[in-house]
């Protein structure tokens, strides 16, 4: 089997990891790839928006199926594009991944259909948005419409910070065309999760839950940035009072309802307007002392979550064959969608799975000097020998002409480490990434903090108990 993947970063060899693992006669081609993934495939230079160039190499190469990492080349209708031409390809088409691109689009989606999100309005008016803020209050949040390579959101603490948030985004060009249509919406407070179903349009299987962390210091302190690392899993969700509650069913029960109330009427809502969404719908949700609320969807898998899920992700059907008969248009009833524990208790058309994971994963990002601002590139990589249990995944590396590993971006490695905690976990990703050697390099060292804590207070109130 061939299968080309497209992207260059943590996800993508986390995914080019994965697969090549569950296939192992896999023959991976990956566009441009990187020094990680040239470990485990082909790589070819050609960017990930270059359709020609891709549809070109897919038909030549005759790949079984493309799998689509990043957002870029989703907005730019690679799916359409491949799937006229016949080949069989694992992603949204554009009209279905406007659930991401267009956060105007997806707002008004959410509020058609009742899913659960916060009020917003969309203006591309300066003053019209502007009302709209004070009718809301501070904190408000603005955000640019399109994809702004997530620093298209602005918390606004006061309406002063607003006004100029909206300046910004509508008059001074701030974000180009991404922020020629803003949401000005009401602030949430609360912990997020991030959840992944992978779809045919009609069924779904939903994956475990992972947080990221945005914020480059510790104790998420800090500008925000891509994200610096992520963890599962997260045992948070509420208990019968409705209350936020740290524990298995609690979070179990969180997932179910996050598939009953919003992956399951955001998928009708797509194929109801005529944008059927097929391969990797992101929810990212609040939890809320009212309940969850959406607070964004991405059409694709997120980075560095996936780094985080892949290692200790264990599913029948495999990853690779849900791809492919998404890649192929065939409906998963075909498969039996053994994963499921709980199978079919959400009302509705769509029929729901959800996957378990055994143990912990953590994933630590390595940052290079000077990031998120202006991140010093080519500086010398040395990464020690492998070690059980511990992942490797490149993000910004590259290799020079006589073949030193040199930083290449801002995010450059993903070290994940899988064990029985979440707390084990953070200590030998931890203990792996201090050996990792390069100038400059940054990193948190409290991934997992949040479930830590909540590990530690629930051993402290079963102390107490007992
Ligand atoms: P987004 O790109 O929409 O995911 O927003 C990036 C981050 O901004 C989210 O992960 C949240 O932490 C924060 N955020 C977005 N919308 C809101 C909101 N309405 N209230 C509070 N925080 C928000």
């Amino acid at each position: 089997m061939r299968i080309l993947l497209i992207g260059g970063g943590g996800r993508e060899h986390a995914l080019a990891w994965k697969l090549t693992r569950e296939e192992p006669g896999l023959e991976l081609i990956a566009a441009p790839g990187n020094p990680g993934i040239a470990e485990l495939g082909e790589c070819v230079p050609i960017g990930v928006t270059d359709l020609d160039a891709l549809e070109a190499l897919a038909r030549d190469r005759r790949v079984d199926l493309t799998v689509v990492g990043p957002e870029a080349p989703l907005e730019a209708g690679i799916v359409d594009r491949f799937r006229a031409a016949g080949l069989a390809i694992f992603g949204p088409t554009r009209a279905a991944a406007e659930i991401e691109t267009s956060k105007a689009f997806a707002k008004q989606l959410m509020l058609e259909d009742g899913i659960p999100t916060a009020r917003a309005e969309v203006h591309t008016v300066v003053a019209g948005a502007k009302a709209a803020a004070r009718r809301f209050g501070a904190p408000v949040v603005v955000k640019a419409s399109g994809l702004a390579a997530g620093k298209g959101v602005i918390i606004c603490k006061t309406l002063g910070d607003a006004d100029a948030a909206i300046d910004d985004m509508l008059e001074g060009n701030r974000f180009g065309a991404a922020g020629a249509e803003v949401l000005i919406e009401e602030f949430m407070s609360g912990e997020e999760i991030s959840l992944f179903a992978i779809t045919d349009g009609i069924h779904f299987v939903v994956l475990p839950g992972l947080q990221d962390h945005k914020r480059l210091a510790d104790k998420d302190l800090g500008p925000n940035t891509g994200g610096m690392g992520a963890y599962l899993p997260v045992q948070l969700g509420y208990d019968a009072d409705r209350e936020i509650s740290a524990n298995p069913d609690a979070a179990e029960n969180l997932v179910f309802e996050a598939a009953r109330e919003v992956f399951a009427p955001t998928l009708r809502g797509l194929a109801k307007r005529g944008r059927p969404f097929t391969g990797l719908l992101y929810a990212g949700l609040m939890l809320t002392k009212d309940g969850p609320r959406v607070v964004e969807f991405n059409c694709r898998f997120g980075d560095p979550e996936t780094q985080a899920l892949m290692p200790v992700l264990d599913i029948t059907p495999r990853l690779i064959d849900l791809m492919l008969a998404v890649g192929r248009g065939e409906p998963f009833a075909g498969f039996p969608v053994s994963v499921a524990s709980g199978e079919s208790r959400a009302p509705g058309s769509a029929r729901i799975s959800m996957v378990e994971v055994q143990g912990a994963c953590v994933t630590t990002v390595l940052a290079a000097q000077n990031y998120p601002e202006t991140p010093r590139t080519g500086d010398e990589i040395v990464i020690p020998p492998a070690e059980e249990g511990v992942f490797v995944f490149h993000a910004g590396t590259k290799r020079t002409d006589d073949g030193t590993l040199v930083t290449a971006g801002g995010r450059v490695l993903a070290i994940s480490a899988v064990a029985p905690s979440v707390e084990l976990a953070q200590s030998k990703s931890l203990e792996f990434v201090e050996r990792v050697r390069f100038a400059g390099k940054q990193f948190r060292s409290d991934i997992g903090w949040r479930e830590i804590e909540r590990q530690h207070q629930q051993a402290g109130a079963r102390a107490t108990r007992d």
